[in-house]
């Protein structure tokens, strides 16, 4: 027997219209490229996404169609996502910090019809344009006095130009909800990047779970800072869910540093922020260099890399509560954060911190389960860890234009996430490693996690890195790799002797290496390979 209820597609475009009708006065506030700061709302947002609908349709932007963007946080790239998925395309937002051969090669296998990108961009779009087969049409998204002169419209549309000479009266079209809706490359360290396709019901479902109390925690209460850049997994689907619960949206644009940060979180009185760790440590060094207090923040949603713990204890004397975050483009991408429940009510500080140095528990939607080499399910008893599997619907099935089976996915339907973690009784996992990234020491494991959020909890050291280094006796021994603090001195011997007490004596690294900088890829991840790469030749100091 059939349920009798409504039948209604869930489309993207339910969100801007939720936000228009009942959050319309609700503030989006957007530092401009062009400089000071843009105000306006949902209302006026909404408005102007029907605007640029009917331009994509007049520039002959079809179902299926593949409309790049290459820009920051911002409200014409909100705009952006709502008319693009709106007139049944596709969004592709694209990692503007990949090299520029990447960004050719994505825009070309994605088939982009269309590109608009930030001012920042000008410069690379002319060096790459002559390498894209298939954009028709370029739209810079900026207004008509910033058009690079001389120009016409068959080198480079201008973005204002296009939403003001289009009406408002247009009603978002009612489509089947599987229908692709937003396409993002993964900046994976080996191979060619990689297309997800998401769809319109995938996207509203994430927005509804990642909103949840337990999950980000998205209310029309809130005042959200995404500070994880748009391009990279639809900014954790934030555009999406504070458009669905009206909260007031603060996007920082292409000023992602500490000063530019601090001062908009200030001055807009930002309740929730969310981005990786890079930040969080750029941002509490600022206010300790400057004897400033983060006042109005209550959280921080912290993923993409592990949340040391020194960082979780900086936040918590601000009085913000850090929430980790895990996930991955392949998620839309939220999988588990660190909420606690009920019964750890009262926890210690220090009891508390060790918790949300956990990656978290599945928000609902999500399974999550580990096994080991051979696919056979291990205990969660906070002990065993494995390869880590996911399925749920937000979950990529398959990757764009990959006519093969996934070997990503496993016969009875589990995506295979690459990470290695244990999983506790209470559903808490937590992440070891990369599966290419786990050091093993006369065939145990040890995780350079935990040996990486140890040393960066030492006054001078900025940014860590374990690596596994062949060694005569156990195979492997974990080397420290490590860049200090601007001014900051530490000697090798104190620098080791940090981890006394911490951990178990033998995973303590055999040596420390002092750099200047550690190398990233585009997404700020730290690139275990490259390293392992400059340190092929290192030697053991004793060997
Ligand atoms: P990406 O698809 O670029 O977002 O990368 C996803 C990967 O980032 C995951 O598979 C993890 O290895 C890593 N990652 C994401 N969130 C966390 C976290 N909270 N702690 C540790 N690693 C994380």
């Amino acid at each position: 027997m059939r349920g009798q209820m409504m039948e209604q597609p869930l489309l993207i475009s339910s969100l801007i219209r939720h936000a228009e009708a009942y959050h319309g006065d609700t503030a989006i506030v957007s530092r401009a490229l062009e400089g000071g700061i843009h105000r306006y709302t949902w209302g006026e947002a909404a408005v102007r996404a029907r605007q640029l609908a009917n331009a994509l349709l007049g520039l002959g932007v079809g179902p299926g169609d593949r409309v790049g963007t290459l820009a920051w946080n911002g409200y014409r790239h909100l705009e952006a996502y709502y008319a693009i998925s709106g007139v049944e395309a596709v969004c592709h937002t694209i990692n503007p910090r990949l090299f520029a051969e990447q960004i050719v090669y994505i825009i070309n296998h994605a088939e982009d019809r269309v590109l608009m990108f930030d001012l920042t961009f000008l410069p690379l779009i002319a060096q790459i344009r002559p390498q894209l087969t298939t954009v028709r049409h370029f739209v810079l998204m900026s207004d008509r006095e910033h058009l690079p002169r001389p120009v016409s419209n068959d080198e480079v549309l201008c973005y204002e130009d296009l939403v003001a000479s289009h009406s408002d009266s247009f009603e978002w079209p009612a489509f089947d909800e599987d229908t692709a809706a937003g396409l993002c490359y993964t900046s994976g360290t080996t191979g060619s990047p990689k297309g997800v396709l998401y769809s319109h019901r995938s996207t509203v479902l994430h927005a509804l779970a990642s909103s949840l109390p337990d999950s980000l925690h998205v209310s029309a209460e809130s005042c959200i800072m995404p500070v994880v850049p748009m391009f990279h997994v639809n900014g954790w689907g934030l555009p999406y869910s504070c458009a669905m619960n009206g909260a007031k949206l603060v996007l920082p644009g292409a000023k992602m540093d500490a000063v530019n940060l601090f001062e908009l979180i200030e001055s807009e009185e930002v309740t929730m922020a969310a981005g990786v760790p890079t930040i969080w440590l750029m941002l509490l060094q600022h206010c300790e260099q400057n004897h400033l207090r983060i006042r109005s923040l209550k959280r921080v949603i912290v993923g993409g890399a592990a949340a040391p713990e020194s960082m979780i204890e900086q936040l918590a004397e601000h009085g913000v509560e850090l929430r980790q975050l895990w996930g991955m483009t392949e998620l839309s991408p939220c999988g588990t954060t660190s909420t606690p429940k009920f019964h750890h009510r009262d926890l210690d500080r220090e009891a508390m911190c060790r918790l949300h140095m956990r990656q978290g528990r599945p928000i609902y939607g999500v399974d999550i389960r580990i096994v080991d080499d051979g696919g056979l399910p291990l205990p969660h008893d906070g002990k065993a860890f494995g390869n880590l599997q996911v399925r749920g619907p937000w979950v990529l099935a398959q990757y764009f234009r990959q006519e093969a089976a996934s070997p990503a996915h496993t016969a009875d339907g589990w995506f295979n996430t690459g990470d290695v973690s244990t999983i506790d009784p209470d559903g808490y996992m937590k992440i070891t490693d990369r599966t290419k990234d786990v050091i093993k020491s006369g065939g145990e494991w040890i995780s350079s996690i935990d040996l990486e959020n140890i040393m960066v909890g030492h006054p001078a050291v900025a940014e860590a890195a374990a690596i596994g280094i062949e060694h005569p006796k156990w195979d492997e021994r974990p080397l420290m790799v490590v860049v200090l603090k601007p001014g900051a001195a530490a000697a090798r011997e104190e620098l080791l002797a940090f981890f006394g007490g911490k951990i178990a004596k033998w995973w303590t690294p055999d040596d420390v290496v002092i750099v200047n900088e550690l190398p990233h890829t585009a997404t700020g991840k730290l690139q275990k390979m490259r390293l392992r790469e400059m340190f092929r030749d290192y030697r053991w100091p004793q060997a």
